[in-house]
């Protein structure tokens, strides 16, 4: 017994040497954890003792996550921790508890049952969630109003309104902000809530790590995915040809599913376009709300743009220059991010606004040139055609023969690079086919790309007479 209460302190001694040097709890944090006592290590799960009459919700709410990283960090492999208030094990003297607000100590009123206080019990996940993502600074427009409102209604719910909760979109549209905002809005509304946000890499990471360690490494993982009231998973599509990932990721669907908890997942393009995903995961991802995230329009950008600068205070630029970027970054938000960061940062060194044909110049890879000019689908189309000696109505015909296909494919591409068009529209243009066509097609392109050098000469010749 004294050589199980020796090691227990010693690995708790170990565990707040790890809090001060890696962790990013504060002085007072560290204090306060100090005066925790660590009852016992199961192996999976750290048992600790807390101050009797200190409120259990918010010792988890602001220290638990500290903790379990802490002891991630000297264990190498996760613990879930349980607390247990004072008094309620046989054990001896626990330490003099430390100096604690008056917030959180539990009011005389609501002083809990000697047996309710005996053992309480609480696992808790760390959410991963990053606290800048959230709808406060979430522009609104017409490329996002729908999933915003889709978001909007699963937060403010209290019934499952539709699970899972699907966004797709192009990179740099704002699916990882979304998903943030929505566990961030989750855990600021309603106590207690238990939101994890992974990205299916690290879901597939953490299932390979529990697999290769054996023991019960995997009953901790399932009970981690499974626990949680909200799973927030990023880019599935990365999921994809990882067979036994998948497998055991249809198992958590259904698990969280079933118990009525809420999922909430991010891809590159619409479920059923998944490209080695497992059939019934795509059913299963296509049975809630699907909702899509397309470029946003100028009055957006402009928004965007705006926010951006008034959080970074950034006052130097001239509203001529505001317009610019606006006007000509029209991809993403996240390029539209990168255009500004780097015209701020070029406006702070010279103390000045610079000059249209230095931006010109100098962010000519985050440029969409083509849009600017106003070039449309149909001009991309007619490029297209001559240069291979077919009409535009081939490109809009049905026929798929490899001399009107292969075309069609790099006309579609090029309009998805050139236009702020999106899936939808780029195959509504295309003789009424639809955004998956699109998508194969991007795809096809992409892959052909690495294997054809003539291909890029061909892109190049039909981007410059575009261009003139
Ligand atoms: P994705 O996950 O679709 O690739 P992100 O969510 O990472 O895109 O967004 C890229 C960047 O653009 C992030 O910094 C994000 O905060 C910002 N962003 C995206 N959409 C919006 C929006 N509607 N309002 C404000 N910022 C946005
Ligand atoms: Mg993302």
């Amino acid at each position: 017994m004294e050589k199980e209460k020796k090691a227990s302190e010693a690995l708790w001694a170990q565990i707040m040497d790890a809090l001060r040097t890696y962790g990013q709890a504060d002085g007072y944090a560290i204090d306060f954890i100090s005066g925790l006592r660590l009852v016992e290590d199961t192996g999976t799960r750290l048992i600790i003792e807390y101050p009797e009459g200190l409120m259990l919700a918010w010792l988890e709410l602001n220290y638990s996550e500290y903790i379990e990283n802490a002891a991630a960090h000297v264990l190498k492999t996760p613990r879930t921790l349980e607390f247990v208030e004072a008094g309620a094990t046989k054990q001896q003297e626990s330490p003099a508890p430390a100096p604690c607000p008056a917030a959180m100590v539990k009011p005389e009123t609501v002083q809990a049952s000697p047996r309710r206080n005996r053992i309480s019990r609480c696992i808790r996940v760390q959410s991963n969630l990053n606290a800048d993502y959230t709808f406060d600074n979430y522009v609104v427009g017409s490329s996002n109003h729908f999933a915003y409102a889709a978001a909007q209604a699963l937060v403010n719910s209290e019934v499952r309104l539709y699970n899972p909760l699907f966004v797709y979109g192009n990179s740099g549209l704002g699916k990882t902000h979304l998903l943030h905002a929505i566990g961030n809005a989750l855990r600021s509304r309603r106590d207690n809530v238990q939101v994890l946000y992974v990205t299916s890499e690290q879901f597939t990471n953490a299932y390979i790590e529990a697999i290769r360690k054996r023991g019960d490494a995997l009953e901790v993982f399932r009970r981690k995915y499974r626990k949680v009231d909200v799973l927030l998973i990023d880019d599935v599509q990365f999921m994809a040809r990882a067979d036994k990932t998948q497998e055991e990721f249809f198992h958590t669907f259904n698990a969280l599913f079933e118990s009525g908890k809420q999922i909430v997942l991010s891809a590159d393009c619409p479920a059923n376009q998944i490209t080695n995903m497992d059939d019934r995961l795509k059913t299963r991802f296509s049975q809630g709300m699907t909702v899509e995230l397309t470029a946003p329009c100028y009055e957006m950008r402009m928004a965007i743009l705006r926010q951006k600068m008034l959080k970074w205070k950034q006052n130097l630029l001239s509203e001529e220059v505001i317009q610019f970027l606006a006007r000509n970054i029209t991809q993403s938000v996240r390029a539209l991010e990168g255009a500004l960061i780097r015209t701020s940062t070029i406006a702070s060194f010279s103390n000045s606004c610079p000059s249209i044909a230095f931006l010109r110049e100098n962010l000519a890879d985050l440029m969409n040139k083509r849009s600017s000019t106003g070039i449309s689908i149909a001009d991309i189309q007619k490029s297209v055609a001559s240069e291979f000696g077919i009409r535009v109505d081939d490109i809009n015909g049905r026929r798929r023969t490899a001399a009107i296909a292969h075309p069609r494919q790099i006309a579609m591409y090029l309009a998805r690079q050139h236009t702020a068009c999106s899936l939808q529209d780029i195959g509504a243009a295309f003789g009424g086919r639809d955004h998956g066509t699109v998508l194969h097609a991007m795809r096809t392109i992409e892959e052909k790309l690495h294997s054809d050098p003539s291909l890029r000469d061909i892109l190049e010749r039909v981007s410059e007479a575009l261009a003139c």
